[in-house]
């Protein structure tokens, strides 16, 4: 049995159902658990009071807690993993560092050079999937080609399951190495030249695991309810999925084991989220390019200014602007509204998806590039399996559809509370008297619309089509 090796945690910030720590502790006697903040990462976001660093932080301090109540304790470095992480190896004289597989491109390549480093000293690196249920092509066609299309992605997903895909990945944690005085420590969010800030979400593998056990209760009335903004009926794990504060399996197997439309329909979204990944790790080229490569043709036409008010919740449409302001405000944005804001952004406003991509990358707490990008790639009729280019949502009809009473929008809209719930859709039409009645005039405390809806819809068929064309 090997003596020594470090498990380097990134999207895996719990101590159960780890598929890395488990293998480490099967395999060495003294295991410990490291996490690198990545100057590459850090240095490039915008914000300083970036709530995911926040919520990372936090995780990190319940884990070094939870290790602390074992003897041992978490090694917190600061600087660029291709350096850092081999250094320590070499400090502690570990024979191997184990992680789990991420398949963002960036991430990668830092692996790759991580592991050419450690074999440069003779110590190994070795990668376990976590991330996911099954990884790249190991849910592929009959000819082992990557599946373009989610439905038979997903039967087959279905199919190949088997139990042992589920069970839980537990480490023993009677072989975390004793907590040595010389190793690093947690540095302070200051210092790292961050602001702590108030997050909607707890964050952490305690925080992760009592919303589960609480979106449990809820699972059976998912189906029918999760397209309405304005109810608690989604789950809210997708910050925990992503920093991996839950395992994937664990959901799963709440989900599997329960009948219903409810839990159906929740694993289903789950085998979203793997398919998106599936589609990051075998055609990176998304990540700049649209995944029906006929749409790079076109040259969006919509101007800066539009962006702007996109981006600042001024269009003149409530639901979109309701929409974009909770982003800004909380980092949160439910999925109905992304897929409205984002229809909106490209179809209405004729801006480039990507511009939108990376609005939503600086501002989503549960930020993941495969999700944010397939979900973009859907809105813009670009993607894998994409939203048909000629289907255009109508930002007013989703409006009444799924914020009826208009609860949402007076949430993050208050200057248009005053209007009755039939006008708060679409306050433009509301006449002088009904304006004054609600305290708002149009044009003035709530913006007239930036765009006519028709005309704009008229204009994105023809360059959705033009592509489509050839
Ligand atoms: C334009 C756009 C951008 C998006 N960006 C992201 C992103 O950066 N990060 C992210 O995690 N999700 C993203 N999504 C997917 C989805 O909106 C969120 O996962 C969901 O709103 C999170 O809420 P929840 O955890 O309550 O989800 P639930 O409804 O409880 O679903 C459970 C989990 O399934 C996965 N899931 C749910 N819906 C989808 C979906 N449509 N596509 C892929 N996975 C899904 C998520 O991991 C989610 O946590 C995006 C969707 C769109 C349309």
């Amino acid at each position: 049995m090997t003596q020594r090796v470090l498990c380097w945690i990134r999207r895996d910030l719990r101590l159960h159902d780890h598929t890395a720590l488990a293998m480490a502790t099967a395999e060495a006697r003294q295991v410990a658990v490291v996490f690198v903040f990545d100057t590459t990462i850090l240095d490039a976001l915008p914000d300083r009071d970036d709530r995911r660093v926040s919520f990372i932080y936090r995780a990190l301090c319940e884990l070094d807690e939870s290790l602390r109540a074992r003897g041992s304790r978490l090694i917190v470095l600061h600087g660029d993993p291709v350096r850092e992480i081999p250094s320590l190896a070499d400090r502690l004289d570990v024979q191997a560092v184990y992680a789990a597989r991420d398949y963002e491109p960036y991430a990668i390549r830092r692996d790759e050079a991580v592991a050419r480093s450690l074999s440069e000293r003779g110590r190994q690196f070795r990668l376990a999937k976590d991330q996911v249920i099954f990884e790249a092509l190991e849910v592929a066609t009959r000819h082992g080609a990557a599946y373009g299309v989610y439905t038979p992605y997903r039967k087959a997903w279905r199919e190949r399951l088997a139990p042992s895909d589920l069970a839980s990945r537990e480490p023993d944690l009677a072989r975390l190495w004793p907590a040595d005085d010389a190793w690093p420590a947690m540095p302070n969010l200051n210092a790292l030249g961050f602001q702590e800030v108030p997050i909607w979400l707890g964050a952490g593998e305690r925080a992760a695991m009592a919303r589960l056990n609480e979106f449990e209760e809820r699972m059976a009335s998912y189906a029918e309810e999760r397209g309405f903004p304005a109810l608690s009926a989604t789950s809210g794990l997708s910050a925990h999925l992503r920093f991996g504060t839950v395992s994937v399996r664990e959901c799963f197997r709440r989900a599997l084991a329960r009948e219903g439309d409810g839990p159906r329909v929740w694993a289903d979204e789950l085998i979203w989220r793997e398919f998106y990944q599936m589609i990051l790790a075998t055609r990176p080229d998304v990540v700049e390019h649209a995944f029906k490569p006929d749409f790079d043709r076109i040259a969006w036409p919509g101007t800066d200014s539009e962006f702007d008010a996109w981006r600042e919740g001024r269009t003149g449409y409530p639901l979109v602007d309701g929409a974009m302001r909770c982003l800004k405000a909380t980092g949160w944005m439910h999925n109905r509204l992304r897929m409205v804001c984002a229809s909106f952004l490209v179809k209405d406003l004729l801006v480039d998806w990507r511009k939108g991509e990376a609005h939503f990358a600086r501002y989503l707490l549960d930020y993941d590039l495969a999700q944010n990008n397939g979900g973009w790639q859907w809105c813009a009729s670009t993607g894998a399996d994409a939203q048909p280019h000629f289907r255009i949502f109508n930002p007013v009809l989703q409006s009444r559809k799924f914020d009826p009473d208009g609860r949402f929008i007076c949430e993050w809209c208050p200057e248009l509370a005053g209007f009755e719930a039939h006008a708060i859709h679409w306050p433009a039409d509301a006449g002088p008297l009904e304006q004054i009645a609600a305290g708002c005039r149009i044009g003035a405390d709530y913006p007239s619309p930036i765009v006519d809806h028709s005309e704009r819809r008229r204009i994105a068929l023809d360059l959705l089509a033009s592509a489509t064309r050839g």
